[in-house]
């Protein structure tokens, strides 16, 4: 960037070889004049004075008063100057000093951010903010070594929404404050920690001899963040997940930084609690979730959804009892987009309330061509209890279909009753008072599954297919432990993903109430379920 701020840059790495960075301002014959982010002018060297008089602690907007070059103004100047961290230059003239023509020349600087702390800290963590971290970005960036490189971390903290729903606003904040200080306590002198809002920060690490450095420091990270924290009492355990991304020659701080918030989303979607490192590729995958999105946008008018329908069966008579919808993308040129593909997408961008809506109303419309005791299951996502509608959505879909809502199962997961428990527990009563059924979807896989079965009284349980696949002793003993949990609390209990005589026996043994799976039926098109019904019941009269 400027001579000056490599001095600065220089002064550090070795103090006592070169005189300090106040002393050659001092020095300089030319004025040059600080100004914090609000405009207060925070430092001025004696040749400013000279010109004129004191500056220091005056507002820039009153000391150039209707100051103008062309169509730029002082005002103007500086705050474009703040905005894309690049230096401005222009000539003008000055009325305070007889219209003489002055080389006014405005630089971002470090040492003027750092100055200005007031309005570029965070009050709760004391870290910099946003436009601070751009500014030591930028700095690092210009000042360092052609064969070293600057690393970004980008930071969010797993479960924090939950914390500060359960424990209050104000655990949340300690829990800010520690975060903080442990993210503080992995960096180097040198590194910056800076916290954008929320729960997200960033470390800014300097002196990266390769992606090697950066990863142990990004792994260190969440091995910090995610140890066990107490506060007031409480044992909380969140997770971070990290995105890292190292310069390249002559990348520009905004790049940098987007190109880390592209790995941290890569590290969400690998399941959160670890680190991710820019690649390249990772701009093709967006473009690619970007081409997605706006297919997915039109999929629903295009009619390029379907449901399929897999069937469940009650473990001791074989008979089936009901189908689970299972929702799917014929893509004209992708062919069949399975659902895990697209519903996440669908989930970020808010679609899935619109295709949620339309797989509850055409899932009772097809349910009502089947025999009289079929029940049909439909998966709802989280977002869509967010919404609002879906209370509504669902009693007009019943009533256009004519579908009785017995005859009707909701599925929901752990995530519908992570944030806003008490919200969605209402609307889970709503949809119980119409008649329809609720069951507790892929339990065992969240984390604190048992205490939802507390919080409502659902009509069935889904063991997740990992409990069933699995054969440590481990998902025996939780399958068990499940499967005797549901039948004390009288719900019944769906064992998912069996595809053999084994498992199917083991589940028995268990005494699951429900069986669905491979083995049992695939899913299957709407006209396939005559035919499956008649094979089905022939087969369990041969029993
Ligand atoms: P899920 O609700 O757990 O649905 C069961 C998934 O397991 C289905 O995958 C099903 O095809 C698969 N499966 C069933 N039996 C077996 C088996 O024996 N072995 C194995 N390996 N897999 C089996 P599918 O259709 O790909 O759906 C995946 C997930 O997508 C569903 O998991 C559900 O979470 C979501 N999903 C599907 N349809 C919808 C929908 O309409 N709305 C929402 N929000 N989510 C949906
Ligand atoms: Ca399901
Ligand atoms: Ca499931």
């Amino acid at each position: 960037m400027n001579a000056v701020t490599s001095f600065l840059h220089k002064t550090e790495a070795d103090p006592s070889s070169m005189p300090s960075y106040e002393k050659i301002l001092e020095l300089l014959p030319r004025p040059v004049i600080f100004v914090g982010s609000d405009g207060i002018v925070l430092y001025a060297n004696p040749s400013t004075e000279v010109l004129l008089g004191t500056v220091i602690g005056r507002d820039v907007h009153e000391l150039f008063p209707g100051f103008m070059s062309g169509l730029i103004s002082m005002p103007g100047a500086l705050s474009s100057v703040l905005v894309s961290w690049n230096e401005v230059a222009f000539e003008a003239a000055f009325a305070a000093l007889g219209n003489g023509r002055f080389l006014i020349d405005l630089r971002p600087s470090l040492q003027a951010s750092i100055t200005s702390m007031p309005s570029d800290m965070d009050d709760l963590t004391g870290l910099a903010k946003r436009n601070a971290l751009l500014s030591h970005l930028s700095c690092a960036l210009s000042v360092k070594a052609p064969s070293s490189f600057v690393a970004i971390h980008c930071l969010d903290l797993d479960r924090f929404k939950m914390v500060n729903d359960m424990l209050g606003h104000a655990v949340g904040d300690l829990l800010l404050q520690k975060v903080a200080n442990r993210l503080t306590s992995a960096c180097r002198k040198g590194d910056i920690v800076a916290r954008l809002g929320g729960d997200e920060f960033v470390v800014l690490q300097n002196d990266v001899n390769d992606e090697a450095a950066a990863e142990t420091l990004a792994s260190r990270i969440v091995d910090l963040v995610g140890r066990t924290y107490v506060i007031n009492g409480h044992t909380i355990n969140i997770g971070a997940s990290v995105g890292v991304a190292l310069s390249s020659a002559g990348i520009q701080a905004r790049d940098l930084l987007r190109n880390g918030d592209l790995a941290l989303y890569e590290a969400k979607r690998a399941g959160r609690g670890r680190y991710r490192t820019f690649e390249s590729g990772m701009d093709a995958l967006l473009l690619n979730r970007r081409e997605m999105e706006i297919d997915l946008r039109r999929a629903l008018a295009l009619k390029q959804f379907k449901l399929h329908y897999q069937p469940f069966l009650d473990v001791t008579t074989n008979k089936v009892d009901g189908f689970e919808a299972l929702l799917r993308w014929e893509h004209p040129k992708k062919g069949n987009i399975p659902p895990l593909s697209f519903i996440p997408l669908a989930e970020e961008n808010g679609l899935i309330v619109k295709i949620g809506e339309w797989v509850i109303r055409a899932a009772c419309m097809e349910a009502l061509s089947w025999p009289e005791d079929m029940v049909v299951a439909v998966n709802v996502s989280p977002l869509q209890f967010k919404s609002d509608t879906l209370l509504e959505t669902v009693a007009a879909a019943l009533e256009r279909s004519g579908l009785p809502a017995h005859r009707l199962e909701i599925e929901i997961t752990e995530g519908a009753l992570l944030d806003d428990t008490e919200k969605v527990v209402q609307t889970l009563n709503a949809l119980r008072n119409l008649g329809v059924k609720i069951s507790m979807d892929d339990f065992g896989t969240g984390y604190s599954s048992l205490s939802y079965l507390q919080k409502f009284p659902f009509n069935k349980i889904k063991i997740d297919r990992s409990f069933v696949a699995g054969h440590s002793t481990d998902s025996e003993a939780i399958l068990r432990s499940i499967a005797s949990l549901g039948r004390s609390l009288g719900m019944a209990i769906t064992a998912e993903g069996v595809e053999t005589a084994e498992q199917l026996a083991r589940i028995r043994g268990e005494r699951c109430t429900h069986v669905q799976g491979y083995l049992t039926g695939r899913p299957m098109s709407t006209h396939q379920i005559p035919d499956f019904l008649r094979q089905n019941d022939l087969q369990t009269e041969k029993l």
